[in-house]
């Protein structure tokens, strides 16, 4: 029986360096054949040996979509042993869309997420456990991401799930069975003694809860507005962070109205900047004013970093930013260090309690200060961080959360002097939402949950 032809944008869909197209199939040669062009015109893909590289472009029809490398690779030998052709081509989110697009009016389909690796796995290419290790990788995206996935192969998070609920089953047997025989088992003073078991448990799911959010930043990036005066820096602190990492760092030359982030990796950590379009375009004064875009964007970071010419007085604009400022979540910039200081940390600190860096945007000077100050506001340091345990699942999240306030609610029943029989009701909810991050119940069709939570392309 043949088999759909799949393809799928394999790289991450932010605009990069390079991009590339993913197709696998038995009609993947033909369809690469009927889009490619060599610059010549006179390359027939389908002669050409596998395992082979060409440059040419894309074409739709007559209307040329992109420079690009076609990698030909026939089945066997290739990852899911299907042919399978990927096009590299400009990283731009648009550019690779509009390939796909083509491929897939040629006569592909596009992959459901997971689909490559899915069949992989279904021509004995690789074997479950591979595909599940392959999850986890696809889904880190910097090597503190990595660390974390490790942890929780180790089943970290479940064992300490598991006590937990070990705790709690034990406290409803206890009111169950002192309920049953009153005569044995007294619950006597038991409201005070729960109480303290409780405050100790949601403790210990506060934490876990805690390290859900470092995990959506390990695996994410950590959401970081800069905001600051017309000239105090910003575009040139962005150039500095951007020359730290040219590689990864993507380039949003062109319509960048449209974009909002840019991804920078900062000694292993990711920042994603929002709104870079306005910091970038330095010509446009509008965007450049610092209070406004800190209104908007510093409620919805996790990280902003408050940028100040230092050579100047702070005026009544720079008062106005620090007042919107989050203390824990900020870091202040003095900028210009190169020059003769007129604000200085002493004169920050009279308005804001955050923590204050002298840098030069200029020099390049006190960057790395300011990553090792990143990783100890959001990571403790990097030390600890194999130590952690993060749970990054929404789900498992919501489920805490949920497990959470059932254990409020037996707080609240003791302090109302309820009946015991109602702190079971609500120390089963909890037992129960706790269960589900474990997995009590688990999919008939283990295969396609797996697989579906593949990213797409791979
Ligand atoms: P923005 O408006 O906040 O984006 O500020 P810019 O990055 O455009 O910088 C404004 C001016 O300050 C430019 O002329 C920069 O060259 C200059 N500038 C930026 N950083 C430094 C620095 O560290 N030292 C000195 N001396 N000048 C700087």
């Amino acid at each position: 029986m043949k088999t759909d032809t799949i393809a799928a944008i394999a790289t991450a869909m932010t605009p990069s360096g390079i991009g590339i197209v993913r197709i696998s199939g038995e009609d993947a040669l033909t369809i690469i054949q009927k889009i490619y062009r060599s610059p010549k015109n006179k390359k027939n893909l389908l002669e050409c040996s596998s395992h082979t590289i060409h440059y040419g472009y894309i074409y739709d029809g007559d209307e040329m979509i992109d420079e690009v490398m076609v990698l030909l690779m026939k089945a066997p030998n290739t990852y899911t042993r299907e042919d399978t052709v990927e096009i590299d081509c400009h990283g731009g989110v648009f550019v690779m869309k509009r390939i796909l697009e083509t491929v897939i009016k040629y006569g592909a389909r596009p992959a459901e997420p997971g689909e490559f690796t899915k069949r992989a796995f279904l021509n004995g290419r690789i074997d479950l456990s591979q595909a599940e290790s392959v999850i986890d990788v696809i889904q880190s995206k910097n090597e503190f991401a990595l660390k974390s996935s490790l942890n929780q192969l180790k089943g970290a998070v479940l064992q300490n799930i598991k006590a937990i609920r070990g705790n709690i089953i034990h406290e409803i047997a206890y009111i169950e069975s002192a309920l049953d025989d009153p005569e044995h088992i007294s619950l006597d003073g038991y409201g005070e003694a729960l109480k303290e078991k409780i405050t100790d448990i949601s403790g210990q799911i506060q934490k876990l809860l805690d390290s859900a959010d470092n995990g959506r930043i390990l695996k994410e990036g950590i959401n970081t507005v800069i905001v600051g005066k017309p000239n105090a820096g910003k575009s040139s602190l962005m150039n500095v962070l951007v020359g730290e990492d040219r590689a990864i760092v993507t380039d949003i030359a062109g319509t960048t109205r449209d974009i909002l982030e840019e991804q920078i990796n900062l000694g292993g950590i990711s920042l994603n900047i929002i709104d870079t379009a306005g910091i970038r375009n330095t010509s446009d004064v509008v965007e450049k004013i610092g209070v406004s875009k800190a209104k908007e964007y510093a409620a919805k970071a996790d990280l902003t970093i408050y940028v100040i010419d230092s050579s100047t007085e702070l005026d009544e604009n720079d008062f106005e930013i620090m007042e919107l400022l989050d203390e824990q979540h900020s870091i202040v910039l003095l900028n210009k260090s190169d020059l003769t200081s007129v604000t200085t940390e002493e004169t920050v600190k009279k308005h804001l309690n955050a923590k204050v860096i002298s840098i030069s945007a200029k020099n390049h000077t006190g960057i790395q200060e300011l990553e090792d100050t990143i990783k100890e506001m959001f990571f403790h340091g990097e030390v600890s961080l194999n130590d952690e345990v993060y749970i990054t699942n929404v789900r498992q999240k919501t489920s805490l959360q949920e497990a959470l306030d059932s254990l409020h609610l037996v707080m609240q029943s003791i302090e109302d002097e309820m009946p015991e029989d109602f702190y079971s009701i609500d120390l089963m909810n909890a037992y129960e939402e706790l269960g589900k991050i474990i997995g009590e119940a688990v999919e008939d069709d283990l295969v396609n949950e797996i697989f579906s939570k593949f990213c797409m392309g791979k």
